[in-house]
C-alpha cells in the first residue's frame, strides 16, 4: 500500500441550522495534514452535523470548507474523496469481505488485476489476510470494524472521517482498536477527523481534540493542553476528572485571589488565574476547579496553615491509586476526591478520620460561577 498524502481542512465560520435551531454555531478551525484530530463532545453537540457536512451528506446553512486548496463546500460526497467509517458497520451485508473492499475501487474504474493486488495488501494492513471468502456476519464486531477502516481507505483518500466507530465494542477490545487505528494512521500519513463522546478516547488517540458544548468549539489544543489549562469550567469537568469548590469571590490581595468557602474557610489562589479574566467582581460567586492528583491529605493539625479542615467519607482502592472522598468543614457543597498514589503503603486514612486537605496553589483554576 503507497503511503497516502494527508491533506489539510479547513472549516471557516461553518453554521448548520435545522429550523430556528442551531445544531452547529459558527465553527472555524484547522486540521494539518496527517494530524489526528478529535472532535469530542457529550451527545447532541452537533459532532455528527459537523462530520456530516465535512463528508457532503449535510449542507452547511453558511461558511466554508477546504481540504487542501479545493474547496468542497458545495462538492458532491463522491467527489470530495473523504473515507468514512461509522458507528454502525456499514458493510454489505451480501458481499463477502473481498468485494466489500473492492467496490470503493471498482467504482472508481480500477482495473480488475491491480483491484485483488490492492484488497490483498489492505487486508494484510488490518491483520485479516485469510478472511476474504468471509461474509460480515461470519466476523466479530472488531473484525467488522477492521474491514469498514480498511474499505475506507483502500481508495487512498487523504482525509479518513470516523463517527464513534469504535461505540459498539466492549472496552478490552475499544482499547486495542483505538491502538491499532492510531498505528494505521500514523503509518498512512492520512488525515483523521475522529468524532467521540469519549474523553479518554480522545485524550489517547489525538495529536488535537476540539471540544464541542451545544454546537459551539468551545476549546482546541493538545490533549495535555486541555488537561491541564481548560478554558471554561465546562471543558475542566468534561476532560479528566475534576473537583469543584464553590465560594465568594472576596478580591485580590497581595499573595493572590481570596475565595471564601464558608465563614471558615478561606483559599487564596495565585493571582493572575486563568478562567476569570476580570470578568468577575468582589461578592460573586465563583468555582476553584482541582484535580484530585493535586490534593493532600495529612492528619489533622499537620497540614500547614493554609490547609482546610475535612473528613474522610470514603477511601477506596482503585490498584494503581487510592481514592479517598472527603467532605470540607462547614462548606456544603459537593464532597472532593482525593487522589494518592498507591505505593504509599501505610496510608493512614480511614473512613470518619478528621484530617487536613492540602490544595496545591499552582493547580488552582478559578472560573465564574454562572458559567456552568
Ligand atoms: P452529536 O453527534 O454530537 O450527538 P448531532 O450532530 O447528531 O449531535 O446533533 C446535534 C443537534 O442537532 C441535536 O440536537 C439533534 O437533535 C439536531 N439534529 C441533527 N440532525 C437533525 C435534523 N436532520 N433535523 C433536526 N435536528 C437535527
Ligand atoms: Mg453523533
Amino acid at each position: 500500500m503507497r503511503d497516502l498524502k494527508g491533506q489539510t481542512v479547513v472549516i471557516r465560520d461553518v453554521v448548520r441550522r435545522y429550523g430556528t435551531y442551531e445544531a452547529v454555531s459558527n465553527v472555524s478551525f484547522d486540521i494539518r495534514a496527517g494530524e489526528f484530530m478529535s472532535i469530542l463532545g457529550s451527545s447532541g453537540s452537533g459532532k455528527t452535523t459537523l462530520l456530516m457536512m465535512i463528508a457532503g451528506f449535510e449542507t452547511p446553512s453558511s461558511g466554508r470548507m477546504l481540504i487542501g486548496e479545493r474547496d468542497i463546500t458545495h462538492l458532491a460526497p463522491n467527489r470530495r474523496e473523504v473515507g468514512m467509517v461509522f458507528q454502525k458497520y456499514a458493510l454489505f451485508p451480501h458481499m463477502t469481505v473481498a468485494q466489500n473492499l473492492a467496490f470503493p475501487l471498482k467504482m472508481r474504474g480500477v482495473p480488475t488485476t491491480e483491484i485483488a493486488a490492492r484488497v490483498a495488501d489492505m487486508l494484510a494492513l488490518v491483520q485479516l489476510t485469510g478472511f476474504e471468502k468471509r461474509m460480515p456476519n461470519q466476523l466479530s464486531g472488531g473484525q467488522q470494524q477492521r474491514v469498514a477502516v480498511a474499505r475506507a481507505l483502500i481508495f487512498e483518500p487523504p482525509v479518513l472521517l470516523m463517527d464513534e466507530p469504535l461505540g459498539a465494542l466492549d472496552k478490552k477490545l475499544r482499547e486495542s482498536m483505538q491502538f491499532e487505528i492510531k498505528r494505521l494512521q500514523e503509518r498512512l500519513g492520512v488525515t483523521v477527523i475522529y468524532v467521540t463522546h469519549d474523553q479518554e478516547e480522545a485524550l489517547t488517540m489525538s495529536d488535537r481534540v476540539a471540544v464541542m458544548e451545544r454546537g459551539q468549539l468551545v476549546q482546541i489544543g493538545a490533549p495535555s493542553e486541555l488537561y491541564l489549562a481548560p478554558k471554561t469550567a465546562f471543558v475542566a469537568d468534561f476532560i479528566g476528572k475534576m473537583n469543584f469548590l464553590d465560594g465568594d469571590y472576596m478580591g485580590a490581595e497581595a499573595d493572590g485571589a481570596v475565595v471564601a468557602l464558608s465563614e471558615l474557610n478561606r483559599i487564596v489562589a495565585p493571582a493572575g488565574l486563568n478562567g476569570l479574566n476580570g470578568s468577575v467582581a468582589q461578592g460573586d460567586r465563583v468555582r476553584i476547579a482541582i484535580r484530585p492528583e493535586r490534593l493532600r491529605l495529612a492528619p489533622k493539625g499537620q497540614g500547614g496553615s493554609s490547609a482546610l479542615a475535612a473528613k474522610v467519607e470514603t477511601a477506596i482502592f482503585v490498584g494503581s491509586y487510592h481514592v479517598f472522598i472527603v467532605a470540607i468543614d462547614g462548606h456544603g457543597g459537593a464532597p472532593i476526591q482525593v487522589q494518592l498514589p498507591a505505593n504509599s503503603a501505610s496510608l493512614p486514612f480511614r473512613n470518619g478520620d478528621s484530617v487536613d486537605l492540602i490544595l496545591d496553589r499552582e493547580a488552582l483554576k478559578l472560573f465564574p460561577a454562572k458559567e456552568m
